[in-house]
Formats: C-alpha cells, sequence, structure tokens
C-alpha cells in the first residue's frame, strides 16, 4: 500500500486521539462507583429479604397473639357467666354449688394460664418487631447510599461523555485527513491490537517496544517514502517520522 508521508503522520495523531477515547472508555468502564452501587445493590437485596422474614415472624406472631387473646376471652366469658350463675341465687343445691365453684377456679388457672402465653408471645412480637424497624431502617440506609452512589455515577458518566463527544469530533477531523484504503487498514488493525499504528524511533517499534534488526532498518532505509510499512513483529503500521532516525 501506497500512501504520502504527511497521511501516515496524521495516523500517529489518530493512534494518539484514539488512545484518548481508550482511556475515556476504560474510565467509564471502571468508575468505583459501579463496583460501589453493585456492593450496596446486593446489600440492599440481602436486607430485603430479611426485612421479609422478619414482617414474615411479626406476622406469625400477631395472629397467634389474637388467637392466644380470643381464647382468654372465651374463658373469660365462661368464668363471668359462672359467676352470674353463682351470684344469682339459681343455683342452690350444695353439690352442684360446689361444682360450679370448682369450675370456676379452675377455669381461674385456665385464663391465668393463657394470658402468660398471650404476654409470652408479645415479648416476642415486640422483639419481632423491632428487628423490621432495625432491618428496614437500615435498608433504607443503604438504598439511600446507593441512590446517592447512582447520582455520582451519572455525573461522572455526564462529565465522560462530554469529553468523549468533543475527542469523537476532533478525531473526525483527524480521520478526514486519511486516505480511505489506510484507513480502513488502520482500522482493522485497531480492532485486532488495540493500536493501529505505532512510529518507529530509534530503531523500534513504538507499538511493540521490539528493536528492528539490521536488516529491516535497511530494508525500511531503502523503501520509498509513500511505502506504508508494517512492523514484522507486531503488524502494526510503522509510520517514518525525522524522530525515526533513518
Ligand atoms: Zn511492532
Amino acid at each position: 500500500m501506497k500512501a504520502a508521508p504527511a497521511s501516515q503522520k496524521r495516523l500517529l495523531d489518530l493512534a494518539e486521539v484514539d488512545s484518548v477515547l481508550d482511556r475515556l472508555a476504560h474510565r467509564r468502564r471502571t468508575l468505583p462507583e459501579l463496583a460501589e452501587i453493585d456492593e450496596l445493590a446486593a446489600r440492599v437485596a440481602r436486607l430485603a429479604t430479611q426485612v421479609i422474614a422478619a414482617e414474615t415472624e411479626a406476622g406469625d406472631l400477631a395472629r397467634e397473639q389474637s388467637k392466644a387473646e380470643t381464647d382468654v376471652d372465651a374463658v373469660r366469658a365462661r368464668v363471668e357467666r359462672d359467676q352470674k350463675r353463682l351470684d344469682s341465687g339459681q343455683v342452690s343445691s350444695p353439690k352442684d354449688l360446689a361444682g360450679l365453684q370448682s369450675e370456676i377456679a379452675s377455669l381461674t388457672r385456665r385464663q391465668g394460664d393463657l394470658e402468660e402465653v398471650v404476654l409470652e408471645i408479645m415479648e416476642r412480637r415486640e422483639t419481632a418487631d423491632g428487628q423490621v424497624a432495625t432491618l428496614s431502617a437500615e435498608r433504607d440506609e443503604l438504598a439511600a447510599a446507593r441512590a446517592a452512589a447512582e447520582d455520582r455515577r451519572d455525573a461522572a458518566f455526564a462529565e465522560i461523555d462530554k469529553e468523549l463527544g468533543e475527542v469523537k469530533a476532533k478525531r473526525s477531523g483527524v480521520a478526514a485527513d486519511v486516505p480511505a484504503d489506510l484507513l480502513s487498514l488502520y482500522e482493522k488493525l485497531r480492532e485486532q491490537f488495540g493500536v493501529g499504528a505505532a512510529m518507529l524511533q530509534g530503531g523500534r517499534c513504538l507499538g511493540c517496544r521490539t528493536s528492528l534488526s539490521i536488516a529491516d532498518v535497511n530494508r525500511i532505509k531503502a523503501a520509498p517514502h509513500d511505502e506504508v510499512i508494517r512492523c514484522e513483529e507486531c503488524r502494526r503500521i510503522l509510520v517514518r517520522t525525522p524522530e525515526s532516525g533513518l
């Protein structure tokens, strides 16, 4: 391939602009906020699961408490009914009276036991409700931290994208100076190796840092100025400049 030396030198400008684009893209990919957001999102998700488990437990205990309270109410109602019968004087037989009193005593004990159960459930429920509150607060705090990190990420993205836009515009200007066939070779190499063209300096390819053999240097020296030279080692376009030392 042939290309005017000035066009070949323009490839070095293009490579420089492309390295800025690569750095910006790398910065965009590796923003610390991205890892931070991922970590916070995972923690929020874990906490959300824990909140659901705690809420389920608190809900179960609320139902258990309500059922135990219904049991207490039923026993209390029976005690009250028996007490009314006792107080009404309708039961006169000593045997029936004794039976009624014994039933009241036994129901009262039962009521006491059931009230103990209610109290015990209430204590467990208080703990469970506290757990729900603690975990929910922690989850909300982390969700807020995640939202803040997302805002910082978006601000950084906006800044990088603005710079990317400017550098891309500059790149179009530089690329316009490069003939189509040379540009397409450069693009192909860039895709393959990350860099499409490198300067030949002091007998070295600055792309792969390989020192060329005397034979290669002599061959390049003998080549016409508009010949497009490739590095034998990395296959990049090797651009000759006054700094090449040929
Ligand atoms: Zn090379």
